[in-house]
C-alpha cells in the first residue's frame, strides 16, 4: 500500500450492546490489518470487553497501527437509567420504555462526540445504524460517515419493502394473516404475527424513521455479509434501495487464532480448553450448540422444554444459559444432571461462551440460533446448518433468508414476534427434538443442507482472502477515502 494510505484514520462508534460491539470491533481489527489506523469510540463500561477483544492483536505486532480506544462517559443517571447502565444487556427491566431510554442517552453525547470528532478529524466515521445523529454531526466536520448495520442485506431489503408498499399497514397485527413482501428477487412469505406492534412502542417508529432519513444522507453503508452469499439483495439493496454499499465480511473470519476466537464479547464462562477437550471426544458433524445470544435469558419452563427435547434427541450437545439462579435442579428436569450431562451426552454452559471457537469446532453439525445475524453469519461461515427460533427484532426476517433462500436451516416453528422474554410461547420438548433431528439425523433433508452450508463457509473464506469480493471491497472503500482526502485537501 503507497504512503498516502499510512495515515489513513477510521473512527468506529458502535450502539452499547453486544451483538453491536462485537461486530464493529472485528470491522477495526479488518481494517486495521490492511494498514489503516483505526480508533474505536465507546463508554467506560464496555470498554474492559473490547480491550480484551482488542490487546491480543495490538500485542502482536502485525499491525502498522495498534487500535486506539476512547472513552465518553455514559450519561446513564440523567437519562433516566439506573446508574452504570451502559450495556442494553445489564437492562433488567422488562419495560419497553427503558430501551428507548437507553437509546435517547445516546443522543446526549452529541456535544462529546463532536468535541472527539473536531480533535481527532478522521477521515471517515463508521457508525452504528442506531445512532442516526452522529449523521449531523459528521455533516457538520464534513467527515464521510458510514453506516454499520449489523444484520442482512436480505432483511434491509425486506424491510425496505415493508415500508415502502406499507404491507403491514391493512393487516391486524398479531395475526397469522400471511403474505409475500412485494418487489424481493425470491417469493418470501411471512405473517403479520412476526412482525412488531409498533403501536406498542410508537418511541421507535420515529426512531426508525430517523435512521431512514440519516441513512439516506450518510456517504454509504458497510455490511456484514459477503457478495456471494446473498448477491440478489446486494443489487437489490443498490439499486432499489439505493444505497452505495461495501460488503466486508464475515467480519469474524478476521479472529484466526484461538485466543482470537475466544475473546470476543467477554470473559467467557467456561474454560476453553476443557470445552475444546469435551468437543475433542464427539464424532465429526455430531453435536448440536444451542445459543440464543447475547440478551436472551431462557425462562425455567422453556430451558426445562429444552433440555427434554436435548435428551430425546440422539445428538450431544452444548447448552448456553444466562442467568439462571438457585441449584441446577431449579431449573433442570429431575435427574438431567446426573443422567444426561455427568454421562458426557452434554455441556451445559452457564454465562457467556467461546461461540466461535465452539462453531468452528468439526463436532459441530447443528446450532440452534435465536438468529441474530452476528450468529447467523458465523453459523454459515462455519458451515454448519441451523435450527432457527427467532424471538424479536429482524430475527423473522434473517429466517426466511437461512431457510427460504440460502435453504440451510430449518424453523423450530415459532410465528410469533415477542419483545419480552416472559410472555412468549414455550416451544415443546417434542418440537425441539423434531427439528433438531431434520437437521441431525443425516437423511437426504440434512445432508443436503450440509452440503450447501459447506459450500457457503468456502465462499465466505475466499471472499476475505486477497483476491476475493469483501478483500477488494475493503481495498476499494479504502482507496475512495484516500481519494476523497486528495479532493478535498485534507492530504
Ligand atoms: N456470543 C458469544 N457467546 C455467547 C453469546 C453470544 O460469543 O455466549 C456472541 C456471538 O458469537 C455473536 C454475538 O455474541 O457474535 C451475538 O450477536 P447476535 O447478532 O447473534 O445476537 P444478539 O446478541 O445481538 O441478539
Amino acid at each position: 500500500m503507497g504512503s498516502a494510505t499510512r495515515d489513513l484514520h477510521i473512527l468506529f462508534f458502535p450502539f452499547s450492546a453486544p451483538g453491536h460491539i462485537i461486530p464493529i470491533v472485528d470491522l477495526a481489527k479488518l481494517f486495521a490489518s490492511r494498514g489503516v489506523k483505526t480508533s474505536i469510540l465507546t463508554t467506560p463500561g464496555n470498554a474492559p470487553s473490547i480491550q480484551l477483544s482488542i490487546d491480543q492483536v495490538n500485542d502482536s505486532s502485525t499491525l502498522r497501527h495498534p487500535i486506539a480506544l476512547y472513552l465518553l462517559p455514559f450519561p446513564s443517571t440523567e437519562a433516566g437509567l439506573p446508574t452504570g447502565c451502559e450495556n442494553v444487556s445489564s437492562i433488567t427491566s422488562a419495560n419497553l420504555d427503558t430501551r428507548v431510554k437507553f437509546v435517547r442517552a445516546f443522543e446526549l453525547l452529541r456535544q462529546p462526540f463532536a468535541r472527539v470528532l473536531r480533535e481527532l478529524l478522521p477521515d471517515a466515521v463508521v457508525t452504528d445504524t442506531f445512532l442516526p445523529w452522529t449523521q449531523d454531526v459528521a455533516a457538520e466536520l464534513d467527515v464521510p460517515r458510514l453506516v454499520f448495520h449489523g444484520t442482512s442485506l436480505f432483511s434491509l431489503c425486506a424491510s425496505d419493502s415493508i415500508d415502502r408498499f406499507k404491507v403491514l399497514d391493512s393487516v391486524p397485527p398479531g395475526s397469522a394473516q400471511s403474505f409475500v413482501l412485494p418487489g424481493l428477487p425470491h417469493r418470501i412469505e411471512m405473517q403479520r404475527s412476526q412482525f412488531r406492534d409498533s403501536s406498542k412502542m410508537p418511541g421507535f417508529t420515529v426512531f426508525f424513521d430517523r435512521i431512514r432519513i440519516s441513512e439516506e444522507r450518510s456517504y454509504g453503508v458497510v455490511a456484514n455479509s459477503y457478495y456471494e452469499l446473498e448477491p440478489d439483495y446486494a443489487e437489490h439493496y443498490r439499486k432499489v434501495v439505493g444505497r452505495r454499499l461495501w460488503n466486508v465480511g464475515p467480519v469474524s473470519l478476521c479472529n484466526r487464532n484461538e485466543i482470537e476466537k475466544s475473546r470476543r464479547g467477554d470473559e467467557t464462562s467456561i474454560d476453553c480448553s476443557q470445552c475444546l477437550s469435551w468437543l475433542n471426544t464427539k464424532k465429526p458433524g455430531s453435536v448440536v450448540y444451542i445459543c440464543f445470544g447475547s440478551m436472551y435469558k431462557l425462562p425455567i419452563a422453556q430451558i426445562r422444554e429444552i433440555a427434554l427435547g436435548l435428551e430425546a434427541s440422539d445428538a450431544p450437545f452444548i447448552l448456553v444459559v444466562r442467568d439462571v439462579r438457585g441449584n441446577d435442579s431449579d431449573w433442570l428436569p429431575e435427574g438431567f444432571e446426573e443422567e444426561v450431562v455427568g454421562r458426557g451426552k452434554g455441556l451445559i454452559i452457564r454465562g457467556w461462551a467461546p461461540q466461535l471457537l465452539i462453531l468452528n469446532h468439526e463436532a459441530v453439525g447443528g446450532f440452534v440460533t435465536h438468529c441474530g445475524w452476528n450468529s447467523c453469519l458465523e453459523g454459515v461461515s462455519a458451515g454448519v446448518p441451523m435450527i432457527t427460533w427467532p424471538m424479536f427484532a429482524e430475527q423473522f426476517l434473517n429466517e426466511r433468508l437461512i431457510v427460504d433462500v440460502l435453504k440451510v436451516g430449518v424453523g423450530v416453528g415459532v410465528k410469533e414476534y415477542v419483545d419480552i422474554a416472559a410472555e412468549r410461547r414455550v416451544v415443546a420438548g417434542e418440537e425441539i427434538r423434531r427439528a433438531v433431528g431434520r437437521v441431525m439425523d443425516g437423511g437426504e433433508e440434512a445432508e443436503e443442507m450440509r452440503r450447501r452450508a459447506r459450500e457457503l463457509a468456502e465462499m465466505g473464506r475466499r471472499a476475505v482472502e486477497e483476491g476475493g469480493s469483501s478483500y477488494a471491497d475493503v481495498g476499494e472503500l479504502i482507496q475512495e477515502l484516500i481519494g476523497r482526502r486528495k479532493t478535498t485537501g485534507t492530504e
